[in-house]
């Protein structure tokens, strides 16, 4: 049976609202994409895409392109001191994918785009309201509408999502330099630890599109007060800090001569209890947002928006229902693992790092808490969209997503 299509407004050609866009457009729905930048861009450094995510990239058939543009992760590696704090290794065969976040938005806009859809830039969403005939969305330039359905993935500072997040106590500074001489693997993220109070991390992100120069994503953890005082901090007198800190970052901030290539993040934790109501579907950041201290927030987007395509192969009245259903477990265990893990690598706790180091990493040592912290960075812990399952293997092959029911 042909399945039922509808006309969809999504806010927000980010990570959620292009693959949302690409995976409906092709399902046959009648697809509207509005962005509130004139020219779509993405924001910040690096991202690591996992299995889970990287299934979904080849459902859109971006998968092979995002292999070419970004690192292969087979290990995530983080010493306290002279102490592993860190040591988990991704399963043979299924690395992660450390990326740009302009290769991935690259290969995103290229599947929308081949799925015939055109952007409304310069829009920004600011409000919906619903009237017989379906749902309008008012952005800053006008009303448009009515609709049958508005997925709003307008990320972490949505207008249209209920979502009041809780500010967690640490962000950092990121940029992307080029790799340098290094004997650092470029197939491993290496993070350095002292207590929970500082961190800094290296992760290898392939090249931007385009331009085929390796490049490295560093990141240096900052607490809210240090964020607020960061503007006024002269260039030199951090780089000095962060290399007597971890000796082998040296040579990456040595790439670093402007303050201007350093991005600061603030981070939030907090999850809608319900992410839709009539008409209207948050997802992405708009629905839940987390520190990236697990590296899934991306993955979470992707998986939405393809749990949103496949539960409106069905009339909308269920559909939301289905959606809501087929995310929540998954998106609830992730939240609160990232919940608990962030506090041991940020925060001003003194115990919590002790407990990480003398306790918690070397039980993560022993069988089977290997396979176990594989399966969660993988994303698939449980799985990622209930009702569907992962072909044997094959997070990775195109259409690697098969529906059960
Ligand atoms: C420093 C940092 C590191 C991270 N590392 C990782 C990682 O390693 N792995 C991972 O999976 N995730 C990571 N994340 C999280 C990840 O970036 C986000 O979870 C992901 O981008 C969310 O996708 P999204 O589509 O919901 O939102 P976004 O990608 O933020 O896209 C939102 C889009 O909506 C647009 N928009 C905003 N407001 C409006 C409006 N009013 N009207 C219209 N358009 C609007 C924006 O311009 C943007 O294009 C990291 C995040 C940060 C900050």
């Amino acid at each position: 049976m042909r399945p039922m299509t509808h006309k969809i407004a999504i806010t927000g050609a980010g990570m959620g609202g292009l693959a949302a866009a690409a995976l409906l457009a092709r399902d046959g729905h009648d697809v509207t994409l509005f962005e509130r930048f004139e020219t779509p861009k993405p924001l910040g450094s690096g991202l690591v895409i996992q299995p889970v995510g990287l299934a979904v990239l080849d459902a859109l058939g971006a998968g092979d392109t995002a292999r070419s543009l970004g690192a292969s992760l087979t290990r995530m590696l983080g010493h306290s001191g002279d102490r592993v704090a860190l040591d988990v290794a991704y399963r043979a065969g299924q690395p992660g994918l450390a990326m740009h976040r302009a290769s991935l938005f690259h290969v995103l806009w290229q599947a929308a785009r081949g799925q015939g859809i055109a952007p409304v830039t310069g829009q920004a969403a600011q409000s919906t309201h619903a009237t017989p005939t379906g749902i309008h969305l008012v952005t800053d330039q006008g009303e448009h509408g009515p609709f049958d359905l508005i997925v709003d993935a307008s990320g972490a500072g949505s207008l249209l999502s209920p979502l009041t997040a809780r500010p967690l106590p640490f962000g950092a500074v990121w940029a992307h330099v080029p790799w340098p001489a290094t004997d650092l693997p470029a197939t491993e993220l290496r993070q350095r630890y002292h207590r929970a109070s500082r961190m800094a991390g290296i992760l290898p992100i392939g090249c931007l599109p385009g331009d085929p120069t390796p490049r490295a994503a560093v990141f240096w953890s900052l607490s809210g007060a240090e964020l607020d005082h960061w503007p006024a901090r002269p260039l030199d007198a951090w780089k000095a800090e962060v290399g007597a800190f971890w000796p082998a970052m040296t040579p990456f901030l040595d790439r670093i001569s402007d303050k201007a290539q350093l991005t600061a993040a603030r981070y939030t934790h907090g999850t809608l209890g319900k992410p839709y109501s009539d008409r209207l579907v948050h997802i992405g950041d708009a629905a839940h947002r987390a520190s990236p201290q697990l590296g899934q927030g991306a993955n979470m987007a992707l998986l939405d928006a393809q749990a949103l395509a496949l539960a409106l192969r069905q009339p909308l009245d269920e559909a939301l229902r289905a959606y809501h259903r087929s995310r929540r477990w998954h998106l609830a265990l992730y939240q609160a693992l990232s919940a608990a893990f962030t506090p041991q690598y940020q925060s001003h706790s003194r115990a919590l790092p002790v407990l990480r180091d003398h306790v918690l990493s070397p039980l993560s040592r022993l069988w089977p808490l290997p396979r176990i912290l594989s399966a969660l960075v993988s994303g698939d812990l449980i799985p990622p969209i209930a009702g569907q399952a992962q072909g044997a293997g094959s997070a990775g092959r195109p259409g690697a997503l098969v529906h059960k029911s």
